[in-house]
């Protein structure tokens, strides 16, 4: 088979190549070494979310895929990239539409009870399993530094090259340059604090109005901010505003930033990622959206299913089934 080219190296670059190593295929990657919003995430990977407390698409068995393959690259990298975590959701207690949402609807599956005695009034708070944190700052680093060592990576920006499977795996920057297909992407700018708040003693994430989730050492993220409109990823002082706001209601007063940061969600469709050929001849991996350290392995896994074993992509993740309902529009 001729060699791969994957272009970008965050979430989705990253999973492919780890795919591709491990079926001993033939590939680089190009990446401009501009930190991408894998840098900033938070890897979040949680059952229940969103204001509808919805059950994530396909969830049980994305988590799946999604803990053995961070396993493995731990145990081969010699590094911990997989947090287990619980989950506090507080829903006020003026919303009981939202409580019943929670407590009989799909989401109740994940619900471990309520917290009786806890330190946010006028709240109900309820515990839930089956999450996680990726660090997926690290994963990206560590993925990097493996395959550089391997003479795989070259940093630069790559522009198409007639004749090599390229697949593009360039996140945000791929969707908001209108070249070489236009997107109808709803990319979503999003900043998030670091902070350091030996006062607040939380082992859980906490999902409010906004959320936190503990790093270890007293450190957590502080998220997020969601902004249709600037796409860049510049942090901003009414996004620190906003962000201190959320770590004072969820958290408590005493804390210290230690990181502002920024990135921008590449989201397209229904926030479901998508790979697959483009007409020009390339391959496509994007999409990831605000899921991608859930999404991505599984993602990865049955793209180099399609461009290894000529397996079928299912209608779900197509580009082409993705290019022809934006026809219909
Ligand atoms: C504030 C914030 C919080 C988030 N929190 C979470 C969370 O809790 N959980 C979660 O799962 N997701 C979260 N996300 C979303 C997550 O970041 C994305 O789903 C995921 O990182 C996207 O990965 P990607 O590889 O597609 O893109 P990126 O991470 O952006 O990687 C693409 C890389 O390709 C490079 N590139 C682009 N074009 C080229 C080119 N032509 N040549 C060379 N290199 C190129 C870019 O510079 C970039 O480094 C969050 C995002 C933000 C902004």
């Amino acid at each position: 088979m001729n060699r791969i080219t994957i272009v970008g190296m965050g979430l989705a670059g990253s999973c492919l190549a780890w795919e591709l190593w491990r079926r001993q295929v033939p590939f680089r990657i190009v990446d401009d070494g501009i930190p991408g919003s894998s840098h900033v995430a938070a890897g979040l990977v949680n059952p229940v979310t969103g204001k509808n407390c919805a059950v994530s698409w396909r969830y049980r068995e994305f988590v799946g895929v999604a803990e053995r393959f961070y396993r493995d690259i731990e145990t081969r990298l010699d590094c911990r990239l997989w947090f287990p975590l619980e989950v506090t959701r507080l829903i006020a207690e003026r919303d009981e539409k939202m409580s019943s949402k929670l407590l009989q609807g799909e989401a109740a599956a994940w619900v471990i009870g309520e917290r009786e005695s806890h330190p946010w009034p006028g709240h109900k708070a309820y515990l839930l399993k089956g999450a996680a944190r990726v660090d997926t700052a690290a994963f990206v680093r560590k993925s990097r530094e493996f395959f550089a060592g391997l003479g795989n990576v070259t940093t630069a920006r790559h522009q198409a090259v007639a004749g090599e499977t390229t697949v593009w795996c360039e996140g945000a920057a791929g969707l908001l340059r209108a070249n070489p297909l236009p997107w109808q992407h709803r990319c979503a700018k999003g900043e998030i604090l670091t902070v350091h708040a030996p006062a607040w003693r939380q082992e859980r994430m906490v999902i409010g109005r906004g959320w936190l989730v503990p790093l270890g050492d007293d450190f957590y993220k502080v998220g997020a901010t969601y902004d249709w409109d600037m796409l860049d990823a510049n942090p901003t002082s009414p996004g620190r505003a906003f962000l201190e706001s959320i770590a004072r209601d969820i958290g408590g007063a005493d804390f210290r930033i230690v990181a502002h940061e920024a990135g921008i969600r590449p989201i397209i469709r229904k926030s479901q990622p998508v790979i697959g050929p483009l007409a020009n001849g390339s391959v496509v991996f994007n999409g990831l959206g605000s899921k991608g350290a859930l999404c991505a392995p599984l993602v990865a896994n049955r793209l180099a299913d399609w461009l290894i074993d000529g397996r079928e992509i299912e209608a779900d993740l197509s580009t082409q089934a993705y290019f022809a309902d934006l026809t219909k529009l």
